[in-house]
């Protein structure tokens, strides 16, 4: 018997933890204090553009300080060095992201663990990772500390559940794992992570009460490799051709429909995961200002 599904929309969830951090932002600005970011950005990258875009547009909605520091896609790792070393340095701004994906001839794991784990609000560095993994987090990843938003908000409980994962990424898989198998309130989980070496996808995937899918592949889970009551949470934000002005149309991980009437809820794509990720680095931003 088919059942309704309930979609869970990423804006809601925005709106209440913007409610959240506006009462800390009025608190540091008693004392003079604008949380502020610097964003670095190299090359061209459309993708890329957007995404920093958005970010600017979010911090000044929220009255808090974003500023982005663009380089050529020629820029060197030494340039790059040099001015993360000085940011790190710098009383403006409390949070320092690198924009990724970088150039191939910059050294990524060397330049973004080059900020000072105090700032590093993307929540990369090997240090916030380590204290991730230990259970006492400082700052979070941002798209898995969206997800545990997006799910307390929906009253969709996590502890004593089978939740599965797709995909094994240092920004969504793994953090995510990190987060729902300690033994926090929105945690208590047992965790399976699949990746492109998981066999029989298909029956893993049908065990889940929670399937959080983060693979980048179109469409990768439809209606046949889930079961009837499960919770999913679409990460995945492709661009897959149409006959569109655009020319492209916006799709997740999941087969929408296919899921619909058997899933108890599912995150949309677009509109569902995507929002919260910039809050969540807001938020971020905003802890980095209090602890400073
Ligand atoms: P990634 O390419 O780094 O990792 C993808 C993971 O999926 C890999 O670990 C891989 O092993 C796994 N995978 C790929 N094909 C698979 C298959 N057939 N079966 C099982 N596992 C498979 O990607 P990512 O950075 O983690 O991002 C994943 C998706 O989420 C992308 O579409 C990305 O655009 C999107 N994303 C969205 C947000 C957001 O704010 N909503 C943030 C980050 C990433």
């Amino acid at each position: 018997m088919q059942s309704e599904t309930t979609i869970l929309y990423g804006k809601p969830v925005v709106q209440h933890i913007r409610e959240r951090l506006k009462t800390d932002i009025q608190s540091l600005a008693t004392k003079g204090i604008i949380p502020g970011l610097a964003v670095i950005l190299v090359g061209e990258d459309p993708a890329s553009r957007v995404y920093v875009r958005n970010k600017e547009k979010a911090f000044k909605e929220l009255s808090c300080y974003s500023k982005t520091f663009q380089f050529s896609t020629t820029a060197t790792e030494t340039e790059l060095i040099n001015l993360i070393q000085s940011l790190n340095q710098s009383t403006e701004f409390h949070g320092i992201l690198v924009q990724l994906p970088l150039p191939s001839h910059l050294n990524e794991k060397l330049i973004t663990n080059t900020v000072s784990p105090d700032k590093d609000v993307d929540g990369f560095h090997p240090m916030n990772l380590g204290l991730l993994l230990q259970g006492i987090p400082r700052f979070v990843p941002c798209t898995p500390n969206g997800i545990i938003e997006m799910l307390k908000f929906y009253n969709i409980t996590t502890e004593g559940k089978h939740v599965v994962i797709l995909g094994r990424s240092n920004i969504v898989g793994k953090p995510m794992f990190a987060l729902l198998v300690q033994k926090f309130k929105m945690g208590n989980s047992t965790v399976t992570v699949c990746h492109t070496k998981t066999q029989s996808l298909e029956k893993i995937t049908k065990q889940a009460d929670i399937l959080i899918v983060a693979s980048g592949v179109p469409h990768l889970v439809n209606g046949n490799m889930v079961k009837a009551g499960v919770h999913i949470i679409d990460v995945g934000i492709n661009q897959v051709k149409d006959d569109s002005v655009k020319g492209y149309k916006l799709t997740g991980d999941v087969d929408y429909d296919s899921v619909l009437g058997i899933a108890k809820s599912i995150s949309p794509v677009p509109r569902g995961v995507g929002p919260l990720t910039i809050t969540m680095l807001a938020s971020n931003t905003i802890q980095a200002a209090k602890n400073n």
